[in-house]
């Protein structure tokens, strides 16, 4: 068994351009520009779980050069959902881009010494060789460019700055960068940066170029589609690992794969030779079916650290005395919520105390019920708190007195939640105890 799991592994390593003894080490080099699309969030997963499978390192880079966008708002957006994704860099620092200028200015310079730039009305200009530029993508396969087709680019611009090209592959050297997975969009760049490497003296890395993310119309997902960013699913009360997990399924995971997984089981999985060449389709509703099934394998105590926030939200506090009421309530609740903000909001009964805001309609429905909720508060000061024997005594006396249940249902939902749909009665019984469905029952 061990042996075949070493083979299978030495096997995965020769589908990975790697050498023996190679530490891998990967980076996600987003540009701050807003929200981060769930497209960089991806990316960024898959350079997460192929760092874990070869157990490497996993960085990121801030590609910052850009003054009038990389506000510092806009850098927060960047570490902000890279910590709500659990995708912050391995070492737990970022890199920006800003701060190796010079280094980006020195290549420059080495590059015009050896005569493989010149400048060109002051900017300098990178020379492409002749010959053919050729890499083993490990997503796409072959792929060689004639070097006729390239031009010979900018790679430090008229004031000075360096641009996007030399930044990169700078970067990418001194950081010890083995792989670059990123966008397909990227493609057309890297017979370029192949060349910088090789003209810098560098080893250039491996490639993996992965296929971007589709609306339902075929074309690049945007906000045209709904939400596109990573804050916007976590607003809408989305959780993180559910919507890693969407993320997995486009272009590697299959979509039948509904079974939980950390990142390290993830990791231990993953296999870029796997990762589909052709473009993602988002699709949202399988995104909220995904999201629905991690709410109900969420342990209720976890769920209730993220309720909390969603609580104060509403201007309400879960104290010592309501948490209990609100773990025992989610537990019947994450299966009719399909987001935190629905179980925040479903759960707000168990922390807000009577009297509740009711609308007209809730408020007729508890008028006529009246007479029903005293004769039962009556039966149900005796009984034992058992969710079947609560529900026991209310199918009887709703049998007994020849009634439909929802005409005793809905005004002791109304009573005891505020609302007249929701979780079966029995439980919310259950969650507020005796004490205070009585209290509830009594104060109407
Ligand atoms: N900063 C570039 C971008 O946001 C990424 C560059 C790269 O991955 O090589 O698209």
């Amino acid at each position: 068994m061990v042996i075949e799991l070493l083979q299978q592994s030495l096997h995965r390593c020769n589908h990975t351009g790697m050498e023996t003894n190679q530490q891998v080490r990967v980076r996600i080099a987003p540009s701050p520009t807003g929200k981060m699309h769930i497209g960089t969030a991806r990316t960024a997963l898959f350079n997460k779980l192929f760092a874990l499978h070869h157990n490497g390192t996993y960085c990121v880079r801030i590609e910052d050069t850009d003054k009038e966008r990389s506000t510092p708002e806009n850098i927060d957006f960047i570490k902000d959902a890279f910590k709500w994704l659990g995708l912050e860099p391995d070492d737990g620092s970022y890199v920006l881009q800003s701060q190796n200028i010079e280094k980006h200015k020195t290549a420059a310079q080495k590059l015009l010494n050896s005569g493989k730039a010149y400048k060109d009305d002051g900017a300098v200009r990178f020379k492409i060789p002749e010959g053919h530029t050729h890499w083993q993508d490990l997503v796409q396969g072959d792929i060689t460019y004639d070097n006729k087709d390239l031009e010979d680019f900018v790679i430090l611009r008229s004031d000075g700055t360096p641009t996007y090209h030399l930044g990169v592959v700078v970067d990418d050297a001194e950081m010890g960068i083995t792989h670059i997975i990123r966008g397909d969009d990227h493609i057309n760049n890297t017979p370029k940066q192949i060349l910088l490497h090789h003209a810098l003296g560098y080893a250039a890395p491996s490639f993996a170029h992965i296929p971007l993310i589709h609306g339902p119309d075929g074309s690049k997902l945007s906000k045209r589609h709904g939400a596109a960013s990573v804050q916007d699913y976590c607003d809408q009360g989305y959780l993180s690992a559910a919507l890693r997990h969407y993320l997995m399924q486009l272009s590697w995971l299959p979509g039948d794969a509904m079974e939980p997984l950390t990142l390290e089981q993830a990791g231990v999985q993953f296999n870029i030779s796997d990762v589909k060449k052709g473009p993602a389709s988002f699709d949202a509703a399988k995104l909220e079916s995904i999201n629905a099934r991690y709410l109900k394998e969420t342990p209720p105590i976890m769920l209730l650290a993220l309720l909390n926030p969603l609580f104060k939200q509403q201007g309400l506090e879960n104290t010592e005395e309501t948490t209990p009421r609100v773990l025992k309530g989610i537990r019947g609740l994450v299966d009719r919520a399909k987001n935190l903000v629905e179980l925040a909001d479903m759960a707000s009964c168990y922390v807000q105390s009577p009297p509740f805001k009711l609308d007209e309609a809730a408020q007729a429905i508890l008028e006529n019920g009246q007479e029903h909720i005293q004769m039962l508060k009556a039966e149900l000061n005796d009984a034992t708190w058992d969710g079947e024997l609560l529900h026991t005594i209310i199918a009887d006396y709703v049998k007994d007195h020849n009634l439909k249940f929802p005409m005793v249902g809905k005004p002791l939902r109304v009573a005891l939640t505020g609302r007249v749909n929701g979780q079966g009665l029995a439980d919310i019984m259950v969650a507020l105890g005796k004490d205070e469905t009585l209290s509830r029952l009594e104060k109407i």
